[in-house]
This record gives C-alpha cells, structure tokens and sequence, in this order.
C-alpha cells in the first residue's frame, strides 16, 4: 500500500504509478474523502517499497500481507471518516452512513406492463431502487430463465423496459449481470451492475464488470466465508473502482434434518463487515429465507444488526410470478417493511454502542 501525503500532487501521484508500473504491477488508484492510495496489484515482491518511500508526496509505503488491502479497514482507514463507512452514491441516493436503503422489485423483469406496475408500487411503499432480472440463474434448464436468455435483442428490450420503469418513478436500477459478451450492453442501461451469488467466484467477471465504472452490488456466494467475499471484493476495487456494496443472502444450511428455509441468513456478517472494511453491506432476507412469512422480521433483524440496505422482492401477485413466487412480498407487506425498518434504524442510531455509531 503507498498512501499519499495530503498535500500530494497530481504528478507526485503519476510519479509513484510510474514506479509501480514500471516494476511490471498494475496500480489501482483509491481517492479516498483525505488522501489517494496507490495499491500495488500483482506480485509486490518485484517492488521496491523502500524506494518508493522516498519519493515526493509519499506519507507510507509498506507491503501488506492480506488477501483485501484496498477495502480493508485496517490499512485503508484513512479513505473514510473514522469509524463510518464508505458511501456509495447513486445519484441522490446514497449507501451507506444513513438511513436504509431498499431495494425492491420482482425476480425477473416479465414483461412491459409487469415492471411499469411493480415500479410504481414498490416507490409508492417506499423503495428507493428498482430490481428486475434479465437473466435468471435457474437449477433447472426447464424453468424460465428470464427475457433475457433469448439472445441479445430480447435481452436489451428489457432492459430498457426496466429503466423505463426506474426513469417513470425516478428510481435508478439494478439487475444482474452474467455472461461477460452483455456487459457493456448492459452497462448502458443499468445504474448498479449485481453480480448474483453463484458468480462471486468468478473473477473475470468481476474485472469486467468493475471497469465499467459503475457501482456494483456482490452478493455472497452461499459456500463463502465472510473472508472470501472480501477477498473477492478487492478485484473491484483493484480495477480502482471503490463503489462497492456488498450483500449478505445466506449461506449453505447444516444438517441433516429440514432447515424450513432456502438458505441461512448470517446477520454477524453485518458487523463484521464493518469492522473489517468500510464498504456499506445490504442483506436480501428474500433468497436468504425463500419465505414471504419470514421476510418482515429478517429485514428489522438485518437493520437492526445495523445492515446499509436490504434488497426485497416484490410482486403485485406473488401467485402469478414465473419466478421465486414463494418469496414475493406483496406492495403493501413491503411498505410494512420499510416503515417498522426506518423507526428501527433510528433507535438503534441512538445507542452509542451499535457498530459504527
Ligand atoms: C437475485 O437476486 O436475483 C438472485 C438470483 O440472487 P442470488 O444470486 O443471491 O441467488
Ligand atoms: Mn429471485
């Protein structure tokens, strides 16, 4: 890690990504709200840390043995105030260090009118972000795999479909990105790109999505440890692309006997993640449960434990959905749901031992 002075120049800044590339690393660039950090990414051995020490406008350079640097608290600290985390911004609405954020909207975009109604729903209960997916990762081959799966022009048709929806009720929106030949396609419509939980190993696809500059939501594949969510995290933020939000969805259940839930929402995720990176974390209690009676007390759960966001899914008719109908929260549960969620965030806002108070 080489961390800046604050006083720092542009050209003591190119000066120090020279040295790091000319050693044959790449250097991802952090600006941080007090100082820019320049991470090493590759093989730091071929560095001389000692050298770049001692060039103009450097505070620290030191090599940092872990698996995530650049979005660890520990060595990046000085990227956010103290103690908060990072906020990602998406327009005026911003993740993390504030009230909740909730994400909400079907499992998959079914057609015009379909993402028309949930939009303005999902925004009259309180939403502040649209959902839709265009490509639905399915067990079986023979279940819909959402519009998207006919080939690119279906998929673009409902993509833009979806942001007709999130520009009508003033949303931005998110859906997930899979096969890297769409991702600059999609890159053009969407204002979050997510990467879904079984693509959290996939790196490639973590680079790709990271260069296109936009916020990314990565959810926890469901065999990770926290560790490993982390870890895959920083090959975002070593594309020098910090706007990371992560999201808990719940893990592989133990045991034998029936778990009565699709998988198990691991809410210390939520402060841990804040001790140990400043990056916001949001919890999706609808693939974590698979339940719609369940989702109402996950979600206070998940804000209570002090979580940035949730990501919910909605349907107007959960009976009708051609996906995940199961776990569909109905408009007004979801309304339920962010009001008991707002009230909770602010009690526990007000005691001082709450993580990240
Ligand atoms: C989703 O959010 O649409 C989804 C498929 O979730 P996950 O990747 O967590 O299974
Ligand atoms: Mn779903």
């Amino acid at each position: 890690m080489i961390i800046m002075k604050t006083d720092a120049t542009e050209e003591d800044i190119q000066r120090v990504i020279a040295e790091v590339e000319g050693s044959g690393l790449r250097a991802a660039v952090i600006h941080g709200e007090y100082l820019t950090v320049v991470g090493p990414v590759g093989d730091e051995r071929l560095l001389d840390f000692d050298k770049v020490a001692t060039l103009p406008g450097v505070k620290e350079a030191a090599r940092v043995e872990t698996p995530y640097k650049l979005i660890g608290r520990e060595y990046a600290k000085f990227l956010a105030e103290p103690g908060a985390h990072k906020t990602v911004r998406i327009g005026d609405i911003h993740i993390g260090n504030g009230e909740p954020v909730i994400i909400a909207g079907p499992c998959a975009v079914e057609s015009r009118q379909q993402i028309m109604r949930m939009a303005e729903e999902v925004k009259k209960a309180g939403a502040h972000i649209l959902r839709g997916g265009i490509f639905k990762p399915r067990s079986s081959v023979h279940s819909f795999q959402g519009l998207g799966s006919n080939g690119v022009k279906d998929a673009e048709e409902a993509l833009s479909w979806l942001k007709q929806a999130g520009d009508a009720f003033d949303m931005p929106i998110v859906t997930e990105v899979r096969g890297e030949s769409m991702i600059e396609m999609m890159a053009k419509y969407v204002d979050i790109m997510h990467i879904g939980a079984r693509n959290m190993y996939d790196q490639d696809l973590l680079v790709q999505v990271a260069q296109q500059g936009k916020p990314v939501l990565l959810k926890r594949h469901f065999g990770a440890s926290i560790e490993e969510m982390l870890s895959f995290s920083e090959y975002i933020a070593a594309e020098s692309n910090k706007d990371i939000i992560l999201c808990e969805r719940g893990i592989v259940p133990v045991g034998k006997g029936k778990s009565y839930t699709r998988y198990t929402l691991d809410l210390a995720a939520i402060p841990v993640v804040h001790k140990e990176t400043y990056l916001p974390i949001i919890v999706d209690p609808s693939h974590a449960t698979g339940r719609r009676d369940l989702i109402f007390d996950m979600s206070c759960a998940s804000i209570s434990a002090g979580a940035d966001g949730l990501m919910i899914e909605s349907h107007y008719n959960p009976a009708e959905a051609l996906v995940d109908g199961p776990q569909m929260v109905t408009p007004d549960e979801l309304k339920d749901i962010i009001d008991a969620c707002k009230t909770l965030y602010r009690t526990r806002k007000s005691f001082s031992h709450a993580t990240d108070n």
